[in-house]
């Protein structure tokens, strides 16, 4: 609240009706958790289009991002604030909700998904609690706002939402109503678009520590509706130990790798199922593909196995492979792949120092014979550690 640019916000919407917005969702939950704040939402009783005017008459950037749902984004200093003007459902299809703006603050909370997701702060910094976020606050748990069912029956999305938070800001037991009625209901999430599930997935498994979310997901055949799989928590959690141990930053298609815990085919049917990216599908193929696998293995004790493991491979994916295979060790001491992700990243690839003109002029007809005879070569410069020169090589092929 003490940010400039926060503050300048503010002063717009007082102006215009004093008391009549108020910071809700994310940002109240998260200060009074302490933890970092994503996107500032704010809610308030001035009508979407006199938002629009007032920011722009204050000249700040103000995208209409949902007018007919009452949302403008205001853009200051880089940071968006979703400003929304009060609302009540008055019918709901499962994702597209139909809304009404209302000047009622407890109107609004009951839309929300979670009692800690419905928290306002006003512009003094008082709590206003609708809905008893406070109690969960607490307990560190999400409890839906009203019924359970009829809840998630109204936006499928809700159940993603669930265990996300409970990754982020979960602790101890989650609420049972909560995981319960997402288990009786996870056949709904086949409605939701595979671009949603995928993005929330990619959120979920950013958490610090989503192991224990993960495994909620897993016993409720929730991971199985989604990705076609229950997958496995033993790599995932080695991988996360590693996060923790090094403090590294998460890393997700790394962790859902692990998770997925299958060989190229499984990858490039999750890959085609939940429509990733062209650089996630490549990033996933690269972090299975089997080419190299023995020298990905003898890497942890024989650098020349590493050179031609990243030869194959490339250096992300010869990392991502390494940080795998000391995931996947059961016995202690875990081998070191970040030595390995340090010499991948700095080993300079040298240039193989024949090409398809050289044995021409030797007088190779163009053709498979030349290519195979390519390969051969390459393959033995490989495995002489780069060391054959042009001449040796050539000589090799006389004989
Ligand atoms: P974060 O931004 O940190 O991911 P958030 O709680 O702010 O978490 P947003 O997606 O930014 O989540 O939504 C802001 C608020 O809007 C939520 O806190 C919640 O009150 C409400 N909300 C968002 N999505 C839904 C939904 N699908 N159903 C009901 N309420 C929702
Ligand atoms: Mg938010």
């Amino acid at each position: 609240m003490s940010a400039p640019e926060t503050r300048a916000v503010i002063d717009m919407l007082e102006k215009e009706r004093p008391g009549g917005s108020r910071f809700v969702g994310g940002c109240v939950r998260n200060a009074l958790l302490d933890t970092p704040v994503a996107d500032v939402d704010i809610s308030t009783q001035i009508l979407p289009q006199r938002v629009l005017d007032i920011a722009r008459s204050a000249g700040l950037k103000a995208i209409p991002t949902g007018l007919e749902h009452g949302t403008i984004t205001v853009v200051f200093g880089g940071v968006p604030y979703e400003i929304t003007t009060l609302r009540k459902d008055v019918a709901t299809d499962g994702r597209r909700a139909v809304v009404e703006f209302s000047e009622r603050w407890e109107e609004d909370a009951q839309r929300r998904d979670f009692r800690l997701n419905a928290l306002y702060a006003d512009f003094h910094g008082k709590i206003h609690d609708p809905t008893g976020g406070l109690e969960d606050l607490e307990e560190r748990r999400f409890v839906f706002v009203g019924d359970a069912r009829k809840r998630i029956r109204e936006d499928y999305l809700r159940t993603l939402r669930l265990f996300r938070f409970q990754a982020w800001y979960g602790q101890g037991d989650p609420d049972e109503v909560a995981i319960s009625a997402a288990y009786e209901l996870r056949d709904g999430l086949s409605t939701l678009s595979v671009e949603r599930v995928w993005s929330e997935l990619k959120k979920l498994l950013a958490a610090p520590d989503p192991g224990r979310a993960i495994e909620l997901m897993q016993a409720g055949g929730i991971l199985n509706q989604l990705i076609g799989v229950n997958g496995s928590l033993r790599v995932l959690s080695a991988i996360i130990d590693q996060d923790n141990d090094y403090g590294l930053a998460p890393d997700a298609l790394l962790r859902f790798v692990a998770l997925a815990d299958g060989g190229p085919e499984r990858m490039r049917t999750m890959a085609a199922n939940l429509k990733m990216s062209n650089a996630e599908v490549q990033r996933l193929q690269g972090a299975v593909d089997p080419s190299a696998r023995e020298d990905v293995h003898g890497a942890f004790g024989d650098l020349a196995a590493a050179e031609r493991a990243i030869m194959a491979l490339g250096a992300q994916a010869f990392e991502d492979q390494a940080r795998l295979a000391a995931a996947g060790e059961t016995a202690p001491p875990p081998r070191d792949w970040r030595l390995l992700a340090k010499f991948a990243a700095e080993w300079k690839q040298p240039d193989f120092p024949v090409n398809g003109g050289d044995l021409i002029l030797m007088g190779y007809e163009p053709g498979p014979m030349l290519g195979d005879a390519l390969d051969e070569l390459k393959a033995h410069w490989i495995a002489e550690r780069f060391e054959p020169s042009k001449d040796e090589l050539l000589a090799r092929l006389k004989q």
